[in-house]
This record gives structure tokens, sequence and C-alpha cells, in this order.
């Protein structure tokens, strides 16, 4: 049998590129019953062990029990349901913005986004390591695309200074980068926007719930939250739930609800996962939130050490640690060695990565114990340096 994708299957599998899924049938944790066996993970962005908190769990079933489970259509349709209304009040007063809008996932968010605010005409200035979502919504805008260096304010400069004044610009970074977990440097990065009159978007993803007072974000960390344009933050990390939120002015809210597609004519998530999302924002908020982002700060610690203490090279100022080594193959088979000792971190390859820059990423979570750096680095140990590694 011949089926449409065989060509492309057949080539990522002898690039070592070809992804399966792998069941899980535990609650997200530190440790999970992965295809029937007992994992260590270091892969989950739960990086307060939200996703199966007592209270956020429960804040869903109350809800549930209050107003059922589905929306029943796209808001505009069906109306705005008020713990989805709730939610965006509670976060664009946390981000110190007039409004926000709840979108189906991140991805959503920063797609409807950049589609809605620039078409023919307009240019988009992303960071060359951007997120697949924010390269996806800026090629699907119809304007022009233009990458600037990674984390580089001069790169940036020179390539808005080259684009005719007229038409819209729009500057778009991460706050902290999903795959290298360096951190954007977003005080400069927004004066660059500022000075050339661009709207400046953060996709703080893996910052928000995190850094800043009271776990704000990226922006708050840098002092950059009145200077920025709009606030991209996802529901499915530190909060451990799902959505996407786009915080902003009233009125650039009010052109998302207008003309973002994604908003539009897409099914409004379940009210329950707003409720859980706002027990959620309350915790991160608080003392408990406080004590969590003490203990990931605290986990990331040892796991550099760890790294570096078995003779892996990594470094990292967050949560998330790459681990370059190179080609698909090595990091595959370095993944699949580390799962033979009860830990699992998955390899991530090219496409999601440069060409030569597979790495095996971790992201620590706050309820990681310290025996698990010691098991990490034990098996690393073990496994020994691979052959064709960096
Ligand atoms: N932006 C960044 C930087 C991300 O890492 C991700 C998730 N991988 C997203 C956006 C998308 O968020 P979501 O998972 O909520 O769709």
């Amino acid at each position: 049998m011949t089926g449409p994708f065989d060509d492309q299957l057949i080539r990522a599998e002898a690039e070592g590129k070809l992804r399966r899924l792998r069941e899980v049938a535990s609650p997200q944790g530190r440790n999970i019953i992965l295809e029937g066996r007992l994992a260590l993970q270091f892969c989950s962005n739960d990086y307060l062990g939200l996703c199966s908190h007592p209270k956020v769990t429960q804040a869903a079933r109350d809800c549930i029990s209050e107003y059922g489970w589905g929306a029943g259509a796209a808001r505009l349709i069906s109306g705005a349901m008020t713990p989805h209304a709730r939610l965006e009040r509670a976060i664009a007063l946390f981000l110190d913005k007039e409004a926000a809008l709840l979108f189906g996932s991140g991805y959503a968010a920063n797609t409807g986004v950049l589609t809605a605010l620039a078409g023919r005409g307009a240019h988009i200035f992303a960071d060359r390591l951007s997120h697949a979502s924010i390269i996806d919504g800026a090629l699907h805008s119809g304007a022009k695309l233009h990458r600037y260096e990674h984390n580089d304010p001069d790169s940036l400069a020179e390539l808005l200074r080259a684009v005719p004044a007229r038409g819209k610009r729009i500057v778009v970074t991460e706050g902290v980068f999903s795959m290298d977990g360096d951190i954007s440097p977003l005080k400069q990065i927004v004066s660059v926007a500022k000075s050339h009159e661009a709207i400046m978007i953060v996709d703080d993803a893996h910052g928000f719930g995190l850094f800043g007072p009271q776990g704000r974000g990226s922006l708050h960390e840098a002092g950059v939250e009145g200077e920025t344009d709009i606030h991209v933050v996802t529901l499915g990390k530190a909060l451990g739930g799902f959505g996407g939120l786009v915080a902003a002015s009233r009125r650039i809210i009010e052109g998302l609800i207008n003309f973002s597609r994604p908003f539009i004519y897409s099914t409004a998530l379940p009210p329950a996962s707003s409720a859980a999302a706002l027990a959620a924002l309350e915790i991160v908020q608080g003392e408990e939130g406080q004590s969590r982002r003490q203990r990931l700060f605290r986990n990331a610690a040892s796991a550099l050490a760890a790294l570096n203490g078995a003779g892996l090279r990594a470094s990292s100022m967050t949560q998330i640690i790459p681990v370059l080594v190179g080609e698909s193959e090595v990091a595959a088979g370095l993944s699949t060695a580390l799962l033979g000792r009860g830990i699992y971190i998955p390899a991530i390859r090219p496409p999601t990565v440069p060409p030569g820059g597979a790495r095996l990423r971790l992201s620590v979570m706050s309820e990681h114990e310290d025996e698990d750096f010691v098991k990490l680095k034990t098996a690393l140990e073990a496994i020994g340096p691979m052959p064709g590694g960096r």
C-alpha cells in the first residue's frame, strides 16, 4: 500500500527524524507512566506543577457543575461565557494591560494576532529562532517577513532601516526562547522597535508565571511592559492548562475581536479551562507561586550541575536547558539510552531546530526532587559519550 506521505516518511526515517507519539497513562508530573513503564521526565512545560494541582482541578470540576462542558460555538456566536471573561479581566490586570482576549491556544494567538495586524505591504521583523507559530502567522499574513539575528538588536535596527518608512512595521520576539532557554534583551529590542515606530509584540509563553514580580513575566522583569503593544501568553505552560491569551489596549483587542480569524471562526475553549487557569493564576500570584518558582530555579541549577558533572556542556539562565549534541541520530540515540534507564527526555531535531542543532532539551519543574538530578547524572555517566556526539 502506498500513501501520500510515503516519500516524506521514508526520508524522515532515513534521516533519523521520524516522530511518533508515546502514550502516557498517568497525570502529568515528574514521574509519568510512559508506554507502560514509570519514567522520570524532564520535558514538561508544567514548570510549576499546576497541571494536576488539587485547587486547579477542583476549579475545573466546580465550573463544569455550574456551566457544563462545552462553549457551544465561537464567542461572537453563542456569547462570551463568564469564566472566560473573568480570566481575561484577571490576566489583563496582572499584565498591566487594558484588556485581554482568549484564543484556543498560544499557537492560535500568535497566528491570530499577526494575520489580523499585518497584510500585504506590511513588514514583520522576527527573531531568527522564533517559534513556529510566529513564523506561520507571519507567512500566512501576506506581509514581508524579515528575520533578524537571534537576540541581536543591531541586526534588527539594520533591517528596520533598510525598509521604507511607509507600511506597517511589526517587531516580534519571544521573552524566553523555547528551544534554547535564553532570554531576549527586551529593553534593547523594544527600544529599537519604538525608535522605528514599529508595533512591538512579545510572546512570553515560557516567561509568564515565572519571571518578574509575582510571575508577571519577562516584560515586567525587563521593565518594558508599558512600551510593548501586544503581550501574548499561553495558559499551557506555567499555568498548567490550555489556551492562549493576548493582552493589549482596549482598541487592539477590539481589532482582534473583529479581524482575527482564529478567534472569530473557532469554538471557544470549554469554560472550565478558563476557571482552572484562573485558579492557577491565583496560585502563581500568591506565596505558593513564589515558593514554587524558588524551587524551580533551584532545580534548574541542580540540573545544570548534573549535566555538566556528567561531562555534557549545558548552560542556561532559565528552566529550559538545551544540551546540544549535533546530529539527529545522536540526539535520538542518547534519548533512547536514557529511556532505557527510566528517564524521558525526547530528542529535538530539525526542522524544530536548525540543521546540525539536534539536542536534548530539558525542562525542569518545581516538582523535581534532588534525587532526580542524581539519577540523571548517574544515567548519563553510565551511558558515556555517544559516538558522533559533540
Ligand atoms: N510560543 C512559544 C514560544 C511556544 O513555545 C509555544 C508552545 N510550544 C507556543 C507559542 C504555542 O503555545 P500553545 O502550546 O499554547 O499553543
